[in-house]
Parts: C-alpha cells; sequence; structure tokens
C-alpha cells in the first residue's frame, strides 16, 4: 500500500520528468547501482531504486537483476505478478537495440498462432482491453499444457471456452467485453474431447440418511485429481441410464455445518459431499440411490457464476433457502462465518414442507446457540398441527419482518434458492423491497 501511494503521490519515480527513452545495452549496464538501478523486463527499462525498499524479497534479491535483463531471473521466481502495473511509474523506455525476449522466444511461439507475445501486445490492445492475456505452454511426451495468464480475478471455468477439433486447439478466455484467443494448431491429432465439460469417475464410499427422503453422499475424487469446487458452484453428476449417458447438477456441500472450512484447493481433499433428495419418480435419483458402496459416478468440473467477492466487507447476511436449494448455502454460511470479519449477522429463512423434510435441523440449531451471529427460521408449507412456528410460502410479509438492514449503509446480501416459482417470487418480492440487484444472488441453473 505505502509503494503504490507513492506512484500514486505524483514524484518523478524514474528522473526522467515522464520522458520514455531507448535504452541501449550500454546505458542500461551503467544504471547497475542500489541508487540508480534500472533493470530490463521483455523488452522495457524500468528505473527499480524508488521500489528497493518496498521488494518484498529484499534489495539484494533485485539487485542480481541490476543493469541488465531480469526477464529470465523474474520468470523463475514470480511470473504472475503484474510488474507492468506495479512498476508503471518506474518505466524508463524500451530497449533500443536488442528484444529482451530470450534467443527461442519467437521460434517457440511461432508454433502456437493467433496470438500475439505480450510486449507486441502492449501498445495496441492493452489500451483498449481490461488486459491482454499472454499464454505459455509446457509439454511432455503425452500432454500439453497451455496456460493463460489473464491477471483478473475472479475468472470462472464459464469464462473459458475450450475447443478441440483434430488437429487444431482453440481457448477462448472471455474476460469483461472482451474476448481473447489462443488458437494452436498441433503438428499431431490428439485424442480428448475439450468441446464439453471434463469429467473424472469417482468412487461412492458412503452413503448417510439425512431425512426421510435425502441423504448424504461421500465421493471419493481418483488419485491425481485436484478438485475443490468453489463456494457457490455446482458440478454436473453423470450416470449411464437405460444405455445413454444423464447428467444433473449437484451442489458440494461440506461434511457437516461445523466441518473446519478449508482454503480451496488443498492436496488431501479427496472427498466430496453432496446432499441430495431422492424423488422415487424421478428420472435420475432413482438410479443414484442404486449405487453400492464402491460404484463409480463421474463428476464435473464446477461451473456457476456465484462469485466469493460478493461477501466481502460484508455485514448482514440473509440466505432463502427452499427444499434442497439449502445446499449452496452450506458452503456460502461456513465461508461467511469463518472468513468475513466484517460480518454481524447471518440469518437463514428455511422454507420446506414438514418439520420431517428440514435438513440439518438440528446442526442449524445447534450453530445458532454456539454462534450468536447466525439465526435460523423454519418456515412450514404443510405443517402439521403441532407446529407452532412460521407458515406458508414465501411472502412480503415473512421477507420484510425477516430482512432488517442495520442502516441504510450496511452491506447486505441476499441469497435464494430452491424451486423454480420460489426463487421467481422471492426474487420479485425483494426488488418490491428495493433492495438493489448487486444486493440479491439467486442461484439457478
Ligand atoms: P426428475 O425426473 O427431474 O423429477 C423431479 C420431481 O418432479 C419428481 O418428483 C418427479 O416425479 C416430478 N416430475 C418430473 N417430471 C414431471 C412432470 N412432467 N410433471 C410433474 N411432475 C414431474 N438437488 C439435490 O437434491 N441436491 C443438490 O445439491 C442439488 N443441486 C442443484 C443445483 C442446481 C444448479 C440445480 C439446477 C439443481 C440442483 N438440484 C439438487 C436438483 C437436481 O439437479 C435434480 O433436478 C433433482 O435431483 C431431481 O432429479 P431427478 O431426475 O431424480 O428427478
Ligand atoms: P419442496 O418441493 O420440498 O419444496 C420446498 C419448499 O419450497 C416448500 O415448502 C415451499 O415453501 C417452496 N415452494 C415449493 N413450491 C413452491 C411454489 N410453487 N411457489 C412458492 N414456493 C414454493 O422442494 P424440493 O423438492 O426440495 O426442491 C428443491 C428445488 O431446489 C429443486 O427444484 C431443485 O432443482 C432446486 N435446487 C436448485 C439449486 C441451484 O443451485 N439452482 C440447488 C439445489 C436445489
Amino acid at each position: 500500500m505505502d509503494w503504490i501511494r507513492l506512484t500514486k503521490s505524483g514524484k518523478d519515480l524514474t528522473g526522467l520528468k515522464g520522458r520514455l527513452i531507448e535504452v541501449t545495452e550500454e546505458e542500461l549496464k551503467k544504471h547497475n547501482k542500489k541508487d540508480d538501478c534500472w533493470i530490463c523486463i521483455r523488452g522495457f527499462v524500468y528505473n527499480v531504486s524508488p521500489y528497493m525498499e518496498y521488494h518484498p524479497g529484499g534489495e539484494d534479491e533485485l539487485m542480481r537483476a541490476a543493469g541488465s535483463d531480469g526477464t529470465d531471473l523474474f520468470d523463475q521466481v514470480h511470473r504472475w505478478v503484474n510488474y507492468e502495473s506495479m512498476l508503471k511509474e518506474c518505466l524508463v523506455g524500451r530497449m533500443a537495440m536488442k528484444p529482451a525476449f530470450p534467443k527461442d522466444y519467437h521460434e517457440e511461439k511461432k508454433v502456437l498462432n493467433g496470438m500475439l507475445p505480450q510486449s507486441q501486445v502492449t501498445d495496441t490492445l492493452a489500451k483498449e482491453g481490461p488486459s491482454s492475456p499472454s499464454y505459455d505452454w509446457f509439454q511432455t511426451d503425452s500432454l500439453v499444457t497451455i496456460v493463460i495468464y489473464t491477471k483478473q480475478k475472479d475468472i470462472n471455468l464459464d469464462s473459458v471456452i475450450v475447443d478441440h477439433r483434430d488437429d487444431s486447439f482453440r481457448a477462448e478466455t472471455v474476460i469483461k467485453d472482451y474476448s481473447y484467443l489462443v488458437h494452436v494448431a498441433l503438428s499431431h491429432e490428439i485424442q480428448e474431447d475439450f468441446s464439453g465439460l471434463f469429467y473424472r469417475k469417482c468412487q461412492l464410499v458412503s452413503k448417510e440418511d439425512v431425512t426421510h427422503d435425502t441423504k448424504l453422499f461421500c465421493l471419493m475424487l481418483p488419485p491425481s485429481t485436484h478438485l475443490e469446487v468453489p463456494v457457490g458452484q455446482h458440478v454436473y453428476l453423470r450416470l449411464p441410464i437405460t444405455g445413454t449417458e444423464i447428467v444433473k447438477p449437484y451442489t458440494p456441500v461440506c461434511d457437516s455445518l461445523f466441518s473446519e472450512f478449508k482454503e480451496p484447493v488443498l492436496p488431501n481433499n479427496i472427498y466430496i459431499y453432496f446432499l441430495i433428495k431422492i424423488y422415487p419418480a424421478g428420472f435420475f435419483t432413482p438410479e443414484l440411490d442404486q449405487l453400492q458402496i464402491g460404484d463409480y459416478v463421474s463428476v464435473s468440473n464446477p461451473e456457476g457464476n456465484f462469485i466469493i467477492s460478493q461477501l466481502q466487507e460484508l455485514e448482514d447476511l440473509f440466505l432463502l433457502a427452499a427444499g434442497t436449494g439449502f445446499t449452496p448455502m452450506v458452503k456460502v454460511l461456513n465461508y461467511a462465518l469463518t472468513n468475513i470479519p466484517s460480518l454481524r449477522k447471518v440469518k437463514l429463512m428455511f422454507f420446506n414442507k414438514t418439520e420431517d423434510d428440514i435438513i440439518w435441523r438440528s446442526q442449524l440449531e445447534k450453530l445458532a446457540f454456539k454462534d450468536k451471529r447466525f439465526e435460523v427460521e423454519f418456515v412450514l408449507s404443510a405443517p402439521t398441527s403441532e407446529w407452532s412456528g412460521k407458515q406458508g410460502y414465501i411472502s412480503p410479509a415473512l421477507l420484510s419482518e425477516f430482512l432488517k438492514r442495520r442502516s441504510d449503509t450496511s452491506k447486505v446480501l441476499i441469497c435464494l434458492c430452491g424451486p423454480t416459482p420460489f426463487t421467481e417470487q422471492g426474487m420479485k418480492m425483494l426488488h418490491d423491497l428495493n433492495f438493489s440487484k448487486d444486493e440479491i444472488h439467486s442461484f439457478t441453473a
């Protein structure tokens, strides 16, 4: 932050009063002292002396590239750092004579057509677009890995469209209003089909009753898979039913409401849990219920448009869930209680037909007892005569009583999930109650 403040202060950090110059190799070599240190990265020369004391790796690390081309060193240590933006105010100019790419850089990149190296894009696209991704690739005998550096947060799987046909590979990355294409001509045909979602076979390791019709399924990922479904996203489960592969979406949950929330992509996260309601007359769930421990079901990559940053700096979180629409709320609730320091209140209004249908009722009540920030209210649409709690479907009266804003300025998010009529009616009621679009997230397919 101190560095950013300095760069925004208007101080002349290059000593050139904003002028950009062409730098020869000889000139670059002269600037090799701490108080006069120029470094070249990808053909651009920066005066890094003002940055010395802010460099997290220390001054000596930075001095290793003093007066020379630091591209390789930079790539070895932290190629993901957005140096162009960090060192913008330190830009001295371009190298005059020799391009600063590694010798074989152009040779290599020629193979991957369709996109210019980052330095060539900077002048044109970057000025117009949000940030032009660059890419890299690595190859072994059996695998080509293409890495696209988007420099964007919140890139979802649905931001990337990958197609493969015969000997051509095409990856399109959608960032805001722009789409960037890497189009590669392969020297041989490859077998994998990239055109749909990627599935891996997972083994059913346990199945526990949660209510009379809902079960907690635990699937084990294959040993080579590394997958953690982000908060608020779902996957597709795929099973062969009467000779056809059938897929349906399901939202992974934690194994219980009290499980410690784990950061995504932990290497030992090999289990994935689902709360699934079995519909006796349904197409997919009776087949799923037929699976024996040790049987396999295919699990896709995650999808969904919930963005975790919606939870940042949140003060009040309201969750409106109906039936299995509770499933996306599990990780949202867990994440918010564990990771959002600003959070003051989380309230869940949970709509079900009867008391017997309430998923994890005692866990929810225990959590409300244990964590004073959390409150839960059950609303039943077909209760028995003994039920003394709230009744009916979602309604403006229920919502206006439940959704009490702390103040006009408090940051609020309302999450909504359930049968389609529930979600549609709920959305309309929330708009009528003057909640803005940014304050509402509905989980849909
Ligand atoms: P279906 O064959 O779709 O039938 C469902 C019910 O509708 C049955 O009672 C059936 O008898 C009735 N029905 C079907 N057709 C008709 C008809 N023409 N007229 C009248 N009634 C009919 N579910 C979960 O349990 N857990 C989750 O975590 C979960 N996550 C989801 C995430 C997303 C993004 C979405 C969109 C849905 C999610 N679902 C979840 C729902 C899930 O995808 C399936 O829709 C559900 O499991 C039903 O599948 P099915 O094939 O067994 O039932
Ligand atoms: P359900 O039939 O048991 O109903 C639960 C409650 O939903 C009812 O008590 C009622 O309050 C409300 N409801 C039902 N029908 C309504 C209507 N016509 N108008 C207003 N309110 C109504 O629910 P279920 O069988 O558990 O179904 C859950 C639904 O949630 C499924 O449709 C499933 O696809 C959906 N779901 C969606 C996601 C997602 O991320 N999009 C995730 C999980 C579940």
